[in-house]
């Protein structure tokens, strides 16, 4: 259920950076007095710039998660402001902000865990529906029956659990809790940015709404962190989608490219295939398939010698090797070779239907238990004063892997050379 092979620091990095800086604009006075202009309007312009953002890469979910904090930061920017101006709070300080600490989380945490499943227009259309109900009928309340709210909001219902400690209403802390609980729920189910930044978004949040009206400018720093790490999130992911290949993880071909203008003067580049996976496939279909090419991908990227993998496409992979010669490369590739060859890949999920009835017979005919095994061929190429370049060198690495091939499969191919030493061959 959970996916904690998925789950990277560098998910968090970016949204606890924001955290901390807001954390230290908000009690460094200098840094907030700094600030201050910029404060009044930093709310608006990220809720712009993120905005927009969204707007490009379709993402209804960040800008909902970002009007909402904005309408948030609104009311309760009216409410400091007035503050400030007159040295009391409002009249209706106390209900707004209170109805503020259960709505912000509220629907902080259904924007956040609500997925974008159906037409885009559709998508809209309810989501909006929702903060205009939702946004609608607390208006009503809070016009017609101010107090009668008040009193219901403000009321300690638990009072054996109550701590002197809480300054906000009660019923904020265990929705606050489950909001928590959900997201990071979210976030081990399907570790990804956004999911991350919404974790750490709503701790800003709620170490922000105690200190509204106490540190100067909290709110319009914490808001605009909140802001800033949805948008973080976004750009974060869209580098991803161009460079991390979804179904292995590992680095795709377009960071492969890049990879490859930044190589030294000594380089070795390995090509990898899965050695008749188009049968692999047939035999087990195309989920255990993909398992396994998720588990090959893995061990490779856990190469020794500082080699580093990317997935070429397909089942090709390429192993990159900055700063060496093909003499030092050969162990570790040996040994990686050799590691996938004599795993036994557990099935996960034995009753996955393959794709055909001709299949399921050969299946069932060679299902001796629920584990399965592959094997990779290997062609490996330096740069040599014959391949100056990189595409050049990759070209021969993948001539090397056609080699490998007709030697017979599972085996280590040099460019330019016969089968290696201690390669096992198997038909
Ligand atoms: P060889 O030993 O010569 O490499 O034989 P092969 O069957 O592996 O060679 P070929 O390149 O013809 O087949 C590659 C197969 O890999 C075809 C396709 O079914 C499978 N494949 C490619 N990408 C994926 C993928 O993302 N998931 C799964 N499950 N299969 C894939
Ligand atoms: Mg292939
Ligand atoms: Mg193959």
């Amino acid at each position: 259920m959970f996916r904690l092979s998925a789950v990277r620091p560098s998910h968090f990095l970016p949204s606890t950076l924001l955290l901390l800086a807001g954390l230290a604009a908000a009690y460094v006075r200098d840094l907030s007095v700094f600030f201050t202009s910029l404060f009044n309007v930093l709310p608006t312009l990220v809720l712009l710039l993120g905005g927009a953002y969204c707007a490009v890469y379709r993402r209804q979910r960040e800008l909902f998660l970002m009007v909402t904090v904005y309408i948030a930061y609104f009311l309760l920017d009216t409410q400091t402001d007035y503050y400030r101006d007159h040295g009391q709070v409002r009249e209706d300080a106390a209900v707004v902000f209170h109805l503020v600490c259960l709505l912000l989380p509220g629907l902080f945490g259904l924007f956040g865990a609500w997925q974008e499943r159906t037409h885009l227009a559709q998508d809209l259309l309810a989501r909006v529906a929702v903060l205009v109900a939702v946004g609608g009928v607390a208006l009503a309340l809070e016009q017609s029956y101010p107090q009668a709210l008040l009193n219901w909001l403000a009321e300690i219902r638990w009072p054996s659990l109550h701590g002197h400690w809480m300054s906000l209403i009660q019923l904020a802390y265990p929705l606050f809790f489950g909001v928590f609980v959900l997201l990071v729920v979210q976030y081990l189910r399907q570790p990804r940015p956004l999911h991350a930044a919404q974790v750490v978004g709503l701790i800003g949040l709620f170490w922000m709404l105690p200190q509204t009206f106490i540190l100067p400018f909290t709110l319009n720093i914490m808001c605009s962190q909140v802001m800033l790490m949805i948008a973080a999130a976004v750009s974060h992911e869209a580098y991803q989608m161009a460079f991390r290949d979804e179904l292995t993880g590992l680095p795709g071909r377009r960071a492969l490219n890049e990879r490859m203008q930044r190589l030294g003067r000594n380089y070795v580049i390995a090509m990898t295939d899965v050695d008749h996976f188009k049968k692999f496939n047939d035999t087990h279909g195309h989920d255990v398939g993909d398992q396994v090419l998720r588990l090959v991908a893995s061990r490779l990227s856990k190469v020794t010698g500082g080699g580093r993998a990317y997935r070429y496409g397909g089942e090709e992979f390429a192993l990159v090797f900055a700063g060496q010669t093909v003499e030092e490369c050969l162990p570790h590739l040996e040994a990686v070779r050799e590691m996938i060859a004599n795993y036994a890949i557990q099935l996960r999920d034995p009753n996955s239907r393959p794709q055909n009835d001709s299949a399921g017979r050969q299946r069932r005919a060679g299902a001796a238990g629920s584990t399965v095994s592959v094997t990779i061929s290997i062609g490996v190429a330096e740069r040599l004063a014959e391949h100056r370049n990189p595409d050049e060198v990759l070209k021969a690495a993948d001539q090397a892997l056609y080699s490998a091939k007709a030697a017979g499969r599972n085996c280590v191919m040099q460019a330019g050379q016969t089968l290696r030493r201690g390669a096992v061959r198997t038909a």
